[in-house]
């Protein structure tokens, strides 16, 4: 057995590694979900998270991970036999897809190549043909973590107001909240979904709802059973910052912290950041040699930058390398791009040094394992990060 040694590099695009401030904020007793200190926390919380989410509308948590937030999205607003415009951006679109087929939605799966986001042009072309106004809801993942593409939400909001069409507007905000600007009530959005475990730097376990007025009026009127899920169960106790049944204390504790950390940096520099990083991390990518799965710059996501191996080298053989030889996690291809792609997380609780600790270990990996590249990748990243951030973004 490998004997790792010092920090564990956990690069992957989520969970991603949990901040010290916030691990500390959780070390504490559980207290009465029903006393007046938890209201305190609950309040708290729901506010910290509307700001993040950039709405004055609601913000629902669930004690579950994202997928429990995709079904509350659907189970909330839509009915069995509904018709709803989707787009394969990836492997999380596809299995949204699944979900909503599940419910009984009939669902217009816009094809793609898994190398972009999802198409203004496209959903405005389907909303227009849609002269009967049949589909219910546009649901876009934002970020598409499998791939590294992040979708244009505002220009997807912006094709959906030329038509004039009503569709709900539903986005998977999992992998892009907190680290990719991102506005719900300017967007129009009406159900953002998200999870604890990605941008907000905690451990998995809490699922995101921000619900427009629409969505809300669309819940009153839906024909779908459900139960736990139901967001009215919920708001009624929120308004004193309470839940209908017990909640995730602790993480809610490491939310308050996390959202505090979010603040203090400011949100603009927090998605400065996030930019910059993936910059540099596409500078040593392409100085190595390699192919970066998204193809369209606009879309090249701040969040991860998922990596092609060149034919005849399996990526899951050097994720490995990696691992036992530097104690680093890259995450891997999933599904259809399984052993083709690796992908490097640089969200989250990571800056300059960080980042070049971990393009150090795949460009030794890249060596180590006998994967043909250009050395000096790293220099090229850390040309790019010896420069000053611009403006107000913090140096880290
Ligand atoms: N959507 C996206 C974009 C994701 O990245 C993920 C998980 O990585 C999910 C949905 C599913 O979230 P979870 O694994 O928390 O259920």
């Amino acid at each position: 057995m490998f004997m790792h040694q010092g920090r564990h590099f956990l690069q992957i695009p989520g969970p991603s590694p949990v901040p010290e401030r916030v691990l500390r904020a959780m070390d504490m007793p559980v207290i009465d979900h029903r006393s007046a200190e938890f209201g305190e926390l609950g309040r708290a919380v729901l506010e910290g998270s509307q700001t993040i989410f950039q709405t004055k509308g609601p913000v629902i948590i669930f004690p579950s991970s994202g997928t429990g937030a995709w079904e509350a999205a659907i189970v909330n607003t839509l009915s069995p036999g509904d018709k709803v415009l989707m787009v394969e951006t990836g492997h999380f679109a596809t299995l949204w897809r699944q979900m909503a087929g599940r419910f009984g939605i009939e669902v217009d799966f816009v094809p793609g190549d898994w190398r972009r986001g999802a198409d203004p042009a496209v959903i405005e072309a389907r909303l227009t043909d849609d002269t009967a106004r049949a589909i219910k809801a546009v649901m876009v993942v934002h970020n598409e973590t499998s791939t590294g593409a992040t979708s244009r939400i505002a220009e997807i909001r912006a094709a959906i107001d030329r038509t004039g069409h009503p569709a709900l507007l539903m986005v998977d905000t999992i992998s892009s909240l907190g680290s990719v600007d991102y506005r719900h009530d300017e967007w129009k959005v009406d159900v953002s979904v998200s999870c604890s475990q990605k941008g907000f730097m905690l451990p998995p376990g809490l699922g995101f709802n921000a619900i427009s007025e629409k969505a809300r009026a669309a819940a009153k009127s839906n024909g779908m059973p459900r139960s736990y899920f139901d967001w009215e169960e919920m708001l009624k106790p929120n308004a004193n910052g309470f839940f209908p049944y017990t909640p995730a204390t602790n993480l809610l504790y490491g939310l308050r912290e996390a959202i505090a950390m979010l603040l203090e940096e400011g949100l603009e520099n927090v998605f400065a950041r996030h930019q910059r990083l993936a910059a540099a991390t596409r500078a040593a990518v392409n100085h190595w040699g390699l192919e970066i799965l998204c193809q369209e710059p606009a879309e090249f996501s701040p969040v991860l930058t998922a990596v092609l191996m060149p034919p005849g080298h399996d990526a899951d053989q050097f994720r490995k390398v990696v691992l036992d030889n530097y104690n680093m996690s890259l995450g891997s291809g999933l599904s259809k791009v399984a052993g083709k792609v690796f992908r490097i997380g640089h969200l989250g609780e990571c800056n300059a040094l960080t980042l070049l600790g971990a393009l150090t270990g795949v460009e030794m990996g890249l060596s180590v394992a006998g994967v043909p590249y250009r050395a000096g990748g790293v220099d090229a990243a850390m040309k790019l990060l010896e420069q000053r951030p611009q403006g107000n973004a913090s140096p880290h």
